[in-house]
């Protein structure tokens, strides 16, 4: 039975209620209680950092060689917070609110609640820490506009905000290291869960560069280990972004949640052949000033800048006058995705559409122009002054999309195509960020909570920090306060013992198979089956065919895999074949979700489900639940349902129109 423990009460009030209640844990007490962090991103660092200030005894992992490597560092638009700064009608209640609606009504009231409401603090930590956000002239905060909202509430550091936000987060941790607070352990990466008596008491860990195994004793452990949307192999995520730390946890008992959820980003560099192993985002920010087309024409073979305004399709303005370019994710994706299946699509490839940055440098240089008092400027003038705004905003973003491509978008529009971001899945969790292990908690992407079917866009940073400063610092002490007589057990316990044991099996079990194919193979092959079958369209039939296909891959694998390298070693090679192991394995337990789920909701698009317009339709009488997977030997998985409730916003067909 899942237990969500969501406070009574009114919606506003749940929160507050519950800190002024939850058990606390003494400062003499909390110096003898150790806590295991896995992660060191924005999730990890943030909750590092205030646990080991709190007075607990924290080790934190990470397998980059710094703490700073995490993916989070990547992230580059911005962090939202219900600060209403800009006067515009924002307030917690809207952010909630747009927060349900974005994920398509599949997500828990009350922790979405709770994150608009400490989005707040976030900020004012973060600027305490000295993060640079951007500023308006006279000082204040600025903000920018991301999709799904018709406010504007998104902080940001110019295109670096993930990379601005961890250096905060980081030297708050580092401050911790040198305090003694936190021991830090990089290059380490956690290959088990230690459980013993049904808590979560430890974990096993490998040493990366040298190969050893290491057993280390926790009260609690947390998970801070990112999303896994490389199940898919090209992604936007970072390279090594994996799946491995919460499907070791999942296999000794945590819920896995929602796993087919998946976010597919509307605005990235279009794949251009079989050699890519990496994908890379163009910034939702950039729909702030950026208008989204297609020739009206199919197969138009003309060049951007030749084809007359009137000849181009600005179908996100055409089919959502609200939102326009702002739509959410899911339905920008979406829509992309039409345009191209239907003949519509632009370049070598055909499978692009343009980010048109014409219209924004023009409306910015005429109001420059106004501000420097040149009266009737030229084309020329206006175009210089207007390139200088949009390179304020979005340099970086554009010096990357000219690296890579070698068109320059001041001039000529950018080409872009949806591609998989962010995994919504992840571990299920209760209220308290715990897992359906006791002692084992899930916080930022790792864990299932907060986006429903489809995250809006920057509010991964928002829920991450919110996990690590805000609420798991309250909620970790109602577990705690009743494990202060818990002494440390030693980890020559038989529990500790046998996870070893079966860490030390499994790798020399990959590393001696002695095969043809490389791991890389392996996960290429496997990012192609969840792509066509589980990716931004799923239907009954690709699923079953994905389930079967993922099947006969995950026995070849461990036919025919060869892995160059030692085990007592530093050996990425090694290091890859566990990871793809464990994403063969979670690719299955995706599908076997997508072909549950017999509805279309955010970023789960079942094509037997849409309505006439080609919009998501779900089917709240029968889906409005969370399913919450339970491991029970391979390839086999019992489904639990948690309902979702909605007392505040209720659930219709959603809008942007
Ligand atoms: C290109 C890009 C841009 C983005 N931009 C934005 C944005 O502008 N706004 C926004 O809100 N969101 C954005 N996102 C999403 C956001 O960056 C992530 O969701 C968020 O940073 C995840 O943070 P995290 O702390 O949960 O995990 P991560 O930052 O992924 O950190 C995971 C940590 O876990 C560690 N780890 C994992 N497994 C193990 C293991 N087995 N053993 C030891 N350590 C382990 C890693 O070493 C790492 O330290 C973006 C994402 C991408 C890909």
């Amino acid at each position: 039975m899942l237990e969500s423990k969501i406070p009574q009460g009114p919606i506003d009030k749940k929160w507050e209620d519950y800190k002024g209640h939850v058990k606390l844990v003494n400062p003499a007490n909390k110096r003898s209680l150790e806590i295991i962090i896995i992660g060191t991103g924005l999730a990890g660092a943030s909750a590092a950092a205030s646990l080991g200030e709190m007075g607990y005894k924290v080790k934190a992992f990470c397998f980059q060689d710094s703490p700073r490597r995490a993916h989070s560092i990547a992230a580059q638009g911005g962090i939202n917070a219900a600060k209403n700064y800009q006067n515009d009608g924002d307030s917690v209640f809207r952010l909630f609110y747009d927060t349900v609606k974005g994920g398509d009504y599949r997500s828990r009231e009350a922790n979405v609640h709770r994150l608009a409401e400490v989005s707040v603090n976030i900020i004012d930590q973060c600027v305490a820490q000295g993060v640079p956000f951007a500023r308006e002239y006279g000082g204040l905060l600025s903000n920018r506009s991301f999709g799904g909202v018709q406010v504007q509430r998104t902080f940001y550091a110019a295109g670096q905000t993930g990379q601005q936000l961890l250096i905060g987060a980081y030297q708050a941790l580092e401050r911790q290291v040198a305090l003694g607070n936190v021991e830090m352990y990089s290059r380490h990466e956690m290959l088990d869960v230690v459980v013993i008596d049904g808590k979560a008491r430890g974990i096993i860990a490998r040493n990366l560069t040298s190969g050893e195994l290491e057993r280390h004793f926790g009260h609690a452990v947390l998970l801070c280990s990112g999303g896994y949307g490389n199940v898919f192999y090209l992604s936007t995520n970072a390279m090594g972004s994996n799946v491995t730390a919460a499907w070791k946890a999942h296999k000794k008992g945590a819920y896995f949640g929602n796993p087919c959820y998946t976010q597919i980003h509307p605005t990235c560099i279009p794949v251009t052949g079989d050699h890519q192993s990496k994908l890379t985002l163009m910034s939702e920010s950039l729909r702030n000033d950026g208008r989204i087309w297609v020739p009206k024409q199919k197969n138009d073979l003309r060049k951007p800048n030749e084809i007359p305004v009137e000849e181009r399709d600005y179908y996100l303005e055409r089919r959502y006058p609200a939102f326009g370019n702002l739509v959410p994710r899911d339905v920008a994706s979406r829509a992309a995705k039409e345009r191209c299946d239907a003949g519509y699509g632009v370049g070598t490839s055909k499978q692009a559409v343009y980010l048109d940055f014409a219209s924004a440098i023009e409306r910015y240089g005429k109001t420059e122009c106004r501000k420097h008092g040149i009266e009737n400027p030229s084309a020329g003038e206006i175009r210089k002054h207007g390139v200088e705004v949009i390179k304020e905003k979005y340099g970086n973003l554009f010096d990357m999309y000219a690296k890579i491509t070698g068109e320059d978008p001041y001039s000529t529009p950018m080409r872009i195509y949806p591609a998989v971001h962010y995994t919504m899945g992840g571990l299920w969790v209760d209220y308290e960020l715990m897992t359906s292990v006791p002692g084992l908690y899930a916080l930022g992407e790792a864990n299932f909570s907060d986006h429903g079917a489809n995250r809006l866009g920057a509010s991964a940073l928002m829920q991450g920090l919110a996990d690590g400063y805000f609420v798991i610092p309250y909620t970790i002490g109602n577990y705690l306060a009743e494990e202060i007589r818990t002494a440390m057990i030693p980890t020559s316990h038989p529990a500790f013992e046998a996870a070893e044991v079966a860490v030390a099996e499994r790798l020399k079990k990959l590393k001696t198979i002695n095969g043809t194919q490389s791991p890389e193979s392996f996960h290429k092959r496997l990012g192609k089956i969840m792509w066509d079958k589980c990716g931004m369209a799923r239907n009954e039939a690709g699923l079953k065919e994905a389930i079967e296909e993922i099947k006969a891959l995950k026995a070849e694998f461990w036919r025919d895999l060869r892995v160059t390298g030692d085990i007592a070693e530093f050996n990425p090679e090694l290091d890859k074949a566990g990871r793809v192991a464990d994403f063969i394995e979670l690719g299955e337990l995706m599908c076997q979700d997508a072909l549950q789920r017999r509805e279309s909701c955010g970023g789960h698009f079942r094509e037997e489900m849409q309505t006439e317009d080609g919009e998501a339709k779900r089917d709240d009488a029968h889906f409005s639940f969370v399913a919450a997977w339970e491991y029970k030997n391979d390839g086999n998985w019992e489904l639990h349902k948690e309902p979702l409730e909605f007392e505040v916003v209720h659930p219709t067909q959603r809008s942007y129109k």
